[in-house]
């Protein structure tokens, strides 16, 4: 760091705390040509998504991760890898919008809502190996939502 007073590029950091809860960092920076102090402040530039696994165990948002799951779930070929990248597109939107950080949970309900829409079948296998639903009952409960939602004969009106 150039130093403002003299303009000697050689310091030593004396000092070093965190603002705003950490997102930031304030450095007292020592001129080795001068002696003078003068203060720094440093952020990310870009803030990285973090996914909050239900260990409470922190990693970074992986979209080929989450592409891949959804590919996986969706084995059956009938949705094209641009559709399966647009809903990885629209998830990581959704959750930077919420983040920094996101409960993995919300991603992969998330994840669930979107196959829904696209594809009944792969959603049902996503929903059965998706940690979140692991519980034999959750499971049925979703079998239970799904078989409302496409039953064949709706009364116009009802969900
Ligand atoms: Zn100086």
């Amino acid at each position: 760091m150039r130093c403002p007073y003299c303009e000697v590029d050689d310091d030593k950091v004396v000092d070093s705390r965190p603002l705003e809860e950490g997102s930031a960092v304030r450095r007292r920076r020592e001129c080795l040509g001068c002696g003078r102090r003068y203060t720094t402040h440093e952020r990310a530039v870009e803030l990285p998504l973090m996914v909050v696994k239900r260990s409470g165990l922190k990693e970074p948002f992986e979209r080929a991760k989450l592409a891949d799951g959804i590919s996986k779930a969706l084995a059956g070929g009938v949705v094209s890898p641009a559709v399966v990248e647009a809903v990885v597109g629209e998830i990581e939107e959704d959750a930077r919008a919420a983040g920094p950080e996101i409960p993995s949970e919300h991603l992969g309900v998330a994840v669930l809502e979107h196959l829904k829409a696209i594809d009944p079948v792969s959603y049902l296998r996503f929903a059965s190996v998706y940690k979140g639903f692991d519980a034999v009952a959750d499971f049925e409960a979703e079998v239970v939502e799904l078989n409302k939602a496409t039953a064949p004969k709706r009364r116009p009106g009802s969900h």
